[in-house]
């Protein structure tokens, strides 16, 4: 109980340096600049910073300018330390430094995956600072396996062929259908999980992609019949782009999470048919 307590609080924290990361990337602030407020500019105390807490305590609010803080904030911090309890039980607690080092490296690539999918959905657009960080450690990671023999040599070409279609769906639609980010991510995911789980995730990936991608068809339809029979009503229109990464990053978690192989996936797939 305590270890799970200590493992959470350790999300938490790592969840609000995520936050801060996301809203410096790309704006010319350095990360190791003092937190202050994005609307009046007034520094932070370390008591403004506490994850959840102050964001509770202060009741959405800056306390220098009453301006409302961000939802992101909060649920950010709460899916990083939901994220490091998962992680921290997959992979058979123990005291061993190789258990240490593991579990570091998969929380470390996680929280990388995290921030990929929120900027994602907050911009569009997958950032190269994060996913060239993440392409790197899934490489070096399966070297690791493999010099220990925990993976095949074959698996390397599990990142170029994953992420093959998507670089093909770039090329051929000159980026309009799919951001070369998408491919870039992908050669991560294959080198992190192999052929087998990483061709599991992605089919994951575009089963949970499509189904979102017809519930927000099917709403933005509603709202169209609606719109036509009660003009006066208030309606509210869906934005058409469909952020794609933060699906390859769910299916990933999932095939790691609960070891899914493209087997699994087959005979899934054969029981829904029969
Ligand atoms: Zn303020």
């Amino acid at each position: 109980m305590f270890i799970v307590g200590f493992v959470f609080i350790l999300g938490l924290i790592v969840g609000s340096f995520i936050n801060m990361a996301l809203a410096r990337y790309n704006t010319g602030l350095s990360f190791n600049k003092r937190s202050f407020c994005f609307s009046c500019g007034h520094m932070l105390s370390w008591y403004d910073l506490i994850p959840l807490v102050s964001f509770i305590m202060q009741s959405r609010k800056c306390r220098y300018c009453q301006s409302k803080i961000s939802f992101q904030y909060p649920v950010v911090e709460l899916i990083t330390g939901v994220l490091f309890v998962f992680i921290f039980f997959k992979l058979d607690p123990s005291f061993s430094v190789y258990y240490l080092l593991l579990t570091t490296y998969y929380l470390l690539i996680f929280s990388i995956l995290l921030s990929i999918a929120v900027y994602d959905i907050r911009h569009k657009i997958i950032p190269n600072a994060f996913v060239y960080s993440f392409i790197i450690l899934s490489f070096l990671g399966l070297i690791f396996e493999i010099l220990n023999l925990k993976s095949e040599i074959l698996n390397l070409l599990a990142g170029p062929l994953l992420a093959l279609p998507f670089a093909a769906l770039w090329l051929f639609s000159k980026g309009k259908w799919m951001g070369l980010g998408d491919g870039k991510l992908t050669l991560g995911i294959g080198w992190l999980l192999g052929l087998s789980s990483g061709a599991a995730a992605l089919i994951l990936a575009i089963w949970m992609g499509a189904f979102y991608g017809i519930l927000i068809l099917a709403i933005s339809n509603m709202e169209r019949i609606k719109r036509h029979l009660f003009p006066h009503t208030k309606t509210f229109t869906m934005k058409s782009e469909i952020p794609f990464a933060p699906f390859l990053i769910l299916g990933t978690l999932f095939a790691f999470l609960y070891d899914i192989s493209f087997a699994d996936i087959q005979s899934l797939f054969s029981k829904l048919l029969s």
